[in-house]
């Protein structure tokens, strides 16, 4: 599933199709009214956590990648496209396997941008408020909860435990108030590094821990589970990750 830095880069590659008008909008989604959408000129494209955004004049269209979704930009896959916008200038955008829907075109309305750890807008106040109102959220939920942390996703949630070496299953109530700030600072920080080695095909190479079998700290066996309300695998280290209980 592409986590919010996959859908910045998404976001960037697309920018280039403001101010160009859909000639025809095809696809297996059952969900828009594909002819509505052929003559309007795209205002923006914008990315809220795991979510891209398609700004219209009258409507917006939201794309969420779910666990198999990708996209082509000027290309096509041989799989038929959830969504292809073709524009009257020849250049195309396709979906596939995602989920698509169409939303009101009031987009600063609809998101609270301080929420997604890509915004210019993030507020990491806000975030250390949402987590102080969940004492007994556990660490590793708390990171994948996109109303406190949009944008997260499970391989950020890994390494930013690993790298403030925080135990998964520790309670947020729990934690010193330097170890919570720790957990907000760096859910964006390391969704920046991850942006940037993902531009640089070298992500996988920075994994510390996430489908890592040894501790780098320790040199002993990672622990590995699907914890947490969100049953997502988790990576980690029972000596180094402090579980504060
Ligand atoms: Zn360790």
């Amino acid at each position: 599933m592409p986590e919010g830095p996959s859908i910045v880069i998404l976001r960037e590659e697309a920018a280039r199709f403001k101010g160009k008008t859909i000639a025809r909008a095809e696809g297996n989604t059952r969900t828009l009214d594909l002819p509505s959408l052929e003559g309007a000129k795209i205002k923006a494209v914008r990315s809220f956590g795991k979510q891209f955004l398609i700004a219209l004049p009258n409507t917006a269209l939201r794309i969420h990648f779910m666990l198999f979704g990708s996209y082509r930009i000027d290309e096509r896959k041989a799989s038929a496209p959830r969504l292809s916008l073709q524009c009257t200038d020849g250049s195309e955008l396709n979906f596939y396997a995602c989920s698509v829907r169409q939303i009101d075109a009031d987009l600063d309305g609809a998101y609270d941008w301080r929420g997604d750890v890509m915004s210019p807008d993030w507020d990491p106040a806000l975030a250390r408020k949402k987590l102080r109102a969940a004492p007994d959220l556990l660490a590793c939920d708390a990171l994948l909860d996109q109303d406190i942390f949009a944008g997260v996703g499970n391989i950020i949630k890994n390494e930013v435990l690993f790298r403030i070496r925080l135990h998964p299953l520790a309670r947020i109530g729990d934690l010193p108030a330097p170890k919570l700030r720790q957990l907000v600072e760096q859910a964006r920080q390391y969704s920046f590094d991850f942006l940037e080695w993902k531009k640089q095909f070298v992500l996988k190479q920075h994994w510390l821990a996430h489908t890592k079998s040894t501790c780098p700290r320790c040199h002993i066996p990672f622990k590995k589970g699907h914890l947490g309300q969100s049953r997502r695998r988790s990576f980690y280290c029972e000596r180094c990750q402090k579980r504060y209980a």
